[in-house]
């Protein structure tokens, strides 16, 4: 059977004029939606920035009572720092690069992460390829984005799920000794604690 194929495919309203539509029709059932998108936007540029797993990060190297609390309880770890989880975030997991193991994190199905702690998944990491191909050519996927492990090194990658969200714990440079954490923060990126990066 072959699928039939009209010349003239219906006409399909642009994404404005369907988000205009939502929003009508929320505010129609007394849903103030744009308040709501107001509040979404303030939270996305101005609170769920990588500059919190950063302090997270930081603060695990510098305190080892705390980075063993992060390794135990990712979520009541962070809430020490004020950094707050949604309800759904059930669990945090710290996964603690070594010379000789480094983790990367990806959700097959679609794009979770710890947002509120690292940050909002880059449009890469939603991507269809990372997805499929850091799971099976984790070593590759990594090079191409410029993070060259040596062959002795092992890749471990981790799916996010609903409930299950990582963050990266990256090696702490050498050279950093007595830093302050302001400083080792500075270092840390959102990429690094997707541990596509080394840091
Ligand atoms: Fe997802």
């Amino acid at each position: 059977m072959t699928e039939q194929h009209t010349s003239n495919p219906p006409a399909v309203a642009t994404v404005e004029q369907r988000a205009a539509a939502i929003e009508a029709a929320l505010q129609a059932q007394g849903l103030p939606a744009a308040q709501h998108i107001q509040q979404s936007v303030h939270l996305a540029e101005e609170v769920w920035l990588p500059q919190r797993g950063a302090r997270v990060v930081a603060k695990a190297w510098t305190d080892p009572a705390f980075r063993q609390r992060l390794l135990d309880n990712g979520v009541a770890a962070v809430a020490e720092l004020g950094i707050e989880m949604p309800r759904h975030h059930r669990h945090l997991v710290a996964l603690e690069n070594t010379p000789t193991v480094h983790n990367v994190i990806c959700c097959t199905l679609c794009s979770c992460t710890a947002f509120t702690v690292i940050g909002l998944p880059p449009d890469w990491y939603k991507d269809l390829e990372y997805r499929a191909r850091v799971v099976r050519e984790s070593r590759s996927v990594l090079k191409d984005m410029g993070l060259n492990l040596p062959a002795e090194v092992q890749i471990r990658v981790w799916d996010t799920t609903a409930d299950t969200r990582y963050m990266v714990l990256p090696v702490r440079p050498e050279g950093t000794e007595g830093w302050s954490e302001e400083r080792l923060a500075a270092l840390v990126t959102k990429d690094g604690m997707i541990g596509v990066a080394s840091i």
